[in-house]
Parts: C-alpha cells; structure tokens; sequence
C-alpha cells in the first residue's frame, strides 16, 4: 500500500524501511509535520502514517479524506491529536500501536525521578568545570518513600514494578484497577488522597477530556509541600501555569517532564539559534528543580523496532480487508 509517513525523522526513515522489509508496503517519508498547510502532501496516498504532533482535526481530515486518505495509521499509542468522531464521519479507519515497549516509559520516568533526586543534571556540570563541592546536591532515599501512580496500565504497572524494587511505598489511582500490580503491594487510594500523601506523583493515564488539566492549582494545592511531580505521559494532564506558581511557591519541589501542552511548536525540532518565543516554556527552564525532556520517554530501539513493525502490521491488516489490531474508534473511546 502506497504511505505517506508524516514528521520523518532518520530514525523513523531507518526504522520503518527496516520493517519494511518483510510487510513490502511504498512508503514515502515527508519530514514536515501533518497541518492544514502540508496535508496536500497526502494527494494520492491511501494511508498516511503520522506521529504525536501531527494535526488531525476536523480541519485536516476532510482535507485528507477528499485526497484520497482512507487510513492513518499513528506511530504511537496516545490519539489525543486525532478528532475520532470526524474520521469516522469521513469513514477513515484510524490505528495506533497499542503497546510496544512499556518499560521504555517508565524506565525514562524512573530516570527523570532519580535525576531530580540527585540532582545528576548539575552534579554533570559541576565536575566537568572542576566544582567538587557537594553543597546543594543532596538527595533522598527512594527507599520508604510514598510515590503515586496515576494510571496503572502498561506503563504505570511497569513502573509500579520498578519502584517496588526500589522499596517505595506506592500509592495508585485509577479508574480501573489492574490486578497485575497487586504484587507490588500497591494501595488503590482516590486521587485526592493519592496527591495528599504523595512524595513523587508519576502521571501515566491517558489525555482525556477527564484527564485534561488533573493536575491544576486545585490539585497543587492538594500535594504535600515540596513533592516531586513526573509528566512522561501528554502535556495537557498538568496546567502548566499552575505548575509554575507551585514551582514559585515552593509547594512544588521537583518537576519532571518529557511532555508540555504546547509541545508542537517546539519538540523534534532544533531550535538551538533561534529565541524561543513561548515564555511559559521558558519560565519553567529557569528553575534549579526542573528537568524537561523532549517526549523522548519512548526513544530505544527496542520500542522503535517494535513500533515500525506494529504500524505496518496495522497497514498490511488493513489492506487485506482483515480488523486492524490497533484499531481505534470514536464509539470505543469516547462512549
Ligand atoms: P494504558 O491504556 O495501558 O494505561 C492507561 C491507564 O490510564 C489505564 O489503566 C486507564 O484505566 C487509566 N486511566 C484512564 N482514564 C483515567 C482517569 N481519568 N484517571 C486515572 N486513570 C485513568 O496506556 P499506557 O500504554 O500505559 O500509556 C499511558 C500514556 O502514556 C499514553 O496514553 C500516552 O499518552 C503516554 N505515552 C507517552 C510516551 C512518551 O514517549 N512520553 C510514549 C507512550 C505513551
């Protein structure tokens, strides 16, 4: 089948031709983000492959659609980005990968916790100019200490299973309760208490209508004083002011994110000669207790490798007429 892949990169290029090998798909790599102004791009493809950051509302759908796009097929497990009811309205079938590599995720949210902890990010720094002082590097132990998962799916049931190890005494909400965790002696608790009680409070629900902002001042407000906050999942969970006049405040201890509301206009993109003009972005790089990353949490090969395959797996089942495993659906998701 003949696939426009949107936001290509050398390592989705490197990747999915790899996997390509065996599913024998025409994929034809375009490095510019999907919006209303590249969706042209897409004339006379079938399928388009695209990515977190790709525009897919009810503005460019339609667009696609009277192109000739009957499938898009996202490199990626959240669909936050895609308008469901909209693409079945234009009867175009929408797939995700629904797993590959949960440990990638929360192996990278495990990171963010340990390297805010132990202030690994200035210690770096400070060898590397000959400042061997310790003064303002000490940590806690993880070891005893409460952290609260927030979704106990894949992802946060790996990391339940890593802080287990780790000796953490660990706290879960969710709206469905995942037996898998009962393992690592997790308390489900309500949110409320969970972010009462909490000193690191790790985020791996999905970005919902519900889930939009569940962390804002309100919540803040809740958290104990100086707690340690980690966004690895989309941008959105957390108010991203809100976080920055807890950050002020003290409230707030640590912040670690991979993810940021308005992410699209920044990540995957080198901007390093160029001023950065989102000022709330910019305010939270100024804080001695704060690590961002660029939604890099799924970046390993085993989680590139598995979602190259799955992607084209999706296409492949599409294009026989066969249930996509990866199928999504407005009816599934927003009932
Ligand atoms: P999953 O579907 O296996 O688990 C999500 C969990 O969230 C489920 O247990 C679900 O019941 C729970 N949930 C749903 N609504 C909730 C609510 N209102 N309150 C509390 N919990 C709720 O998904 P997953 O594979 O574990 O992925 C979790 C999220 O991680 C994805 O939605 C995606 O946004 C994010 N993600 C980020 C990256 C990255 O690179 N940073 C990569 C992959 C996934």
């Amino acid at each position: 089948m003949k696939i426009a892949v949107f936001s290509t990169e050398s390592y989705d290029r490197e990747f999915l031709t790899a996997a390509n090998v065996d599913a024998g798909h025409d994929l034809t790599f375009y490095e510019p983000r999907l919006t209303a102004h590249t969706c042209a791009l897409a004339a006379g493809f079938p399928a388009i492959c695209a990515f977190v950051n790709d525009q897919l509302d009810a503005q460019v759908l339609p667009v696609l659609a009277r192109e000739g796009v009957r499938l898009v097929a996202m490199r990626c497990t959240g669909f936050n980005n895609v308008d469901l009811r909209a693409a079945e309205q234009l009867n175009m079938i929408v797939t995700r990968v629904a797993a590959y590599s949960p440990y990638s995720v929360a192996e990278h949210a495990v990171a963010l916790i340990l390297a805010l902890d132990r202030r690994l990010y200035k210690a770096y720094n400070r060898i590397r100019e000959g400042n061997f002082s310790l003064e303002g590097l000490m940590g806690f132990d993880l070891h005893g200490r409460k952290a609260g998962i927030v979704g106990t799916g894949k992802i946060g049931a790996v990391v339940a299973r890593i802080l287990h190890g780790f000796g953490c005494n660990l706290l879960a909400y969710d709206v469905t309760e995942n037996p898998e965790v009962e393992a690592c002696e997790v308390r489900y608790v309500s949110k409320s208490e969970l972010l009462a009680e909490s000193d690191i409070i790790t985020l791996h629900c999905p970005l919902t209508p519900d889930t939009c902002h569940l962390i804002d001042a309100e919540a803040l407000g809740r958290m104990k004083r100086g707690a340690m906050l980690i966004n690895t999942s989309r941008g959105a969970l957390i108010d991203t002011k809100a976080v920055i006049r807890a950050l002020k405040s003290g409230r707030l201890g640590f912040l670690g994110l991979d993810v940021y509301e308005e992410e699209a206009d920044l990540f995957y993109r080198d901007l390093s000669s160029r001023v950065i003009q989102d000022d709330v972005f910019s305010r939270m790089l100024t804080f001695p207790n704060v690590i961002i990353t660029g939604h890099q949490a799924f970046f390993t090969r085993n989680a590139l490798d598995a979602i190259a395959q799955e992607t084209l797996h999706n296409i492949t089942l599409f294009e026989r007429g066969e249930r996509p495993s990866g199928l999504i659906t407005a009816e599934k998701v927003l009932a």
